[in-house]
C-alpha cells in the first residue's frame, strides 16, 4: 500500500517538474520573441529620426558627423573618426 503511495507522489512530483520546466521553457521563448520584436522596433527607429544618435566626432576639428561619412583611421590600437581627409592630414601634421 505504501508502495502504491509513493509511487503517486513520485508521479506527482514528476509531472509537477515536468509543467513547470514546461512553463520555463514557454516563458523564455516568449521573452527571446519580445526582446526580437524590440530589436526590430529598435531598428526601425533610426531611420525615422536619423539626426537623434549615433554622430561621431572629429578627432580634429570636433565637429560631429555622421559614421558612414567619417573617414576612421586606427593608430597604436586607438581608432580615431576625422570628418574629412583634410582633417586627418591636419592631425597627422600636428601629431
Ligand atoms: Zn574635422
Amino acid at each position: 500500500m505504501t508502495f502504491i503511495l509513493k509511487a503517486v507522489v513520485i508521479l506527482f512530483i514528476f509531472a509537477f517538474v515536468v509543467y513547470v520546466l514546461k512553463a520555463i521553457t514557454r516563458l523564455s521563448a516568449n521573452v527571446r520573441k519580445t526582446a526580437k520584436e524590440l530589436n526590430k522596433v529598435r531598428d526601425q527607429t533610426p531611420s525615422r529620426q536619423p539626426k537623434s544618435t549615433e554622430m561621431v566626432r572629429c578627432a580634429a576639428c570636433g565637429a560631429f558627423v555622421a559614421p558612414r561619412d567619417a573617414v576612421q583611421v586606427t593608430s597604436g590600437g586607438r581608432g580615431q573618426m576625422f570628418c574629412s581627409y583634410e582633417c586627418l592630414q591636419t592631425r597627422a601634421k600636428t601629431v
